[in-house]
């Protein structure tokens, strides 16, 4: 089978390169040239880790390609993906431009019956968007289906989720459509992932749904890490019987700096809007968005506080600007708002982080960038653990307490033992934790 798959982000590469890998013929447009140029030699222009191995393997025999072309792209192929970006507008809705422009290519292009696929994260009701651009814009009498197969898989870990999903989503109107998304993903079919089969609404609902609650859990343990720092609890051990209980689980229980990233701030903040759209409220998303503006602002108000608020001139290092560990994304990062709150109050910034630091300076051109945690730590007032890499876990803290100037420590990961590091000598602040 040949398919298209449009939009050669994150999500994008990722699905061409893991159904190559499955024997399919995958075509991958964008329409960034140089992205389109760098992959053509087998140079992928972000950071996620096995990517790299299966885009060479695939390219080299023959099941991948990049192109610019979206009318070649769909003539030969009888699957087309959707999978470009829809960035947060200001207002929080999700910006469907760029799918819509994508729609009109290729219904222009469309020289048989399609299958046009909707990847991207999109709200309730862009599916029959997609069906009447495409209607409209037909050049030729041309059948096709629609159908909605949102990705949930994470930056970090991207190929292993595609290739292991907990579930392929499949919306559609049409049971040709559904057989030939099943044939597609035939290869997870046969490891017994659940396939759940609905229409095309529930398929977008659940996409928005699922990210929706994962934020909802970050934000209630966030929350309650708050109260345990003010009656003395530990909100690891809070979290952690917790989610020994089954009908809870222990994963998004993890009490930090809250969340980032491209997905769950812009789909929370979507799914509010779509809500609205209809004159409801989803007061429990609302607060889980509002827990995690405050839970960012209170640390930060923590590291401004533990200099008497005069921050100016003082040297912060910070550990990590990634949104999560295993990838360079900082979209919605919290480390660029700590950034940008300390240097608004005049403080020194030297950053470091494994994979990050190309895409922090086209933000930050003129805090000081370092070559690893140490350099970081030499003559910085405090540090700061943002985002929690392996490379941050095991710092030699004996080593960082004497070549820093001072003895202030942030771990807004919770990845140090409290005791351990007040032994050393640190001031040490962490999240919800005695
Ligand atoms: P991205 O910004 O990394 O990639 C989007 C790509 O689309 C870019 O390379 C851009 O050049 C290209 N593009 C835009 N308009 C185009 C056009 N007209 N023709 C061809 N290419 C075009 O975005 P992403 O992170 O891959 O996200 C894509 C979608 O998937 C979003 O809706 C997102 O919400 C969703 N999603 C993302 C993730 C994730 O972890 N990143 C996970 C699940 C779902």
């Amino acid at each position: 089978m040949h398919i298209a798959i449009i939009g050669t982000g994150y999500v994008g590469l990722v699905t061409g390169a893991c159904f190559a890998e499955f024997g399919v013929f995958v075509t991958c447009v964008d329409k960034d040239e140089d992205k389109i140029e760098k992959l053509k030699k087998g140079i992928i222009p972000f950071y996620e880790p096995g990517l790299d191995e299966i885009v060479k393997r695939n390219l080299k025999e023959n099941r991948l390609k990049f192109t610019t072309r979206i009318d070649e792209a769909v003539n030969e192929s009888l699957v087309i993906f959707i999978a470009v970006g829809t960035p947060p507008r200001g207002d929080g809705s999700a910006n469907l431009e760029y799918v819509e422009e994508v729609a009109k290519e290729i219904a222009k292009n469309m020289n048989s019956y399609k299958v046009i696929v909707t990847k991207s994260t999109v709200p309730v009701g862009t599916g029959f968007k997609i069906k009447e651009i495409i209607k409209k814009n037909l050049e030729k009498p041309v059948n096709f289906d629609i159908v909605s197969n949102p990705e949930f898989l994470r930056e970090g870990s991207a190929v292993e989720d595609f290739m292991r999903p907990n579930r392929v989503v499949i919306g559609a109107e049409s049971d040709q459509a559904v057989a030939i998304m099943k044939d597609l993903y035939r290869p997870l079919y046969l490891i017994e992932t659940p396939f759940v089969i609905t229409n095309i609404a529930t398929a977008e609902l659940i996409k928005y749904a699922t990210n929706s609650f994962l934020a909802t859990k970050i934000s209630f343990i966030n929350e309650i890490s708050a109260l345990c720092e003010l009656v003395g609890a530990d909100v690891n051990t809070v979290a952690k019987a917790m989610g020994l209980d089954g009908r809870i689980g222990p994963k998004f229980l993890h009490a930090g700096i809250g969340f980032g990233g491209s997905c769950l701030p812009k789909d929370t903040m979507a799914l509010l809007k779509i809500a609205e759209e209809k004159g409801i409220r989803l007061r429990i998303v609302k607060a889980a968005v509002e827990v995690n503006q405050w839970q960012r602002e209170r640390l930060i108000s923590k590291i401004i506080e533990a200099f008497n608020s005069n921050i100016e001139g003082k040297v912060i290092g910070i550990l990590g600007l990634s949104f999560k560990p295993n990838t360079d994304d900082i979209r919605e990062a919290p480390a660029l708002s700590i950034i940008q709150s300390l240097l608004n109050k005049k403080a020194m910034i030297k950053v470091y982080d494994p994979q990050a630091m190309e895409n922090t300076k086209k933000v930050f051109p003129n805090i000081i960038y370092c070559s690893d945690a140490y350099s970081v730590a030499e003559g910085a007032d405090a540090l700061v653990v943002v985002t929690e890499w392996n490379q941050f876990r095991n710092l030699d803290l004996e080593k960082v307490k004497k070549i820093m100037r001072g003895s202030l420590f942030f771990d807004f990961r919770n990845i140090y033992d409290p005791l351990k590091v007040r032994q050393l000598g640190f001031e040490y602040f962490s999240v919800g934790r005695p």
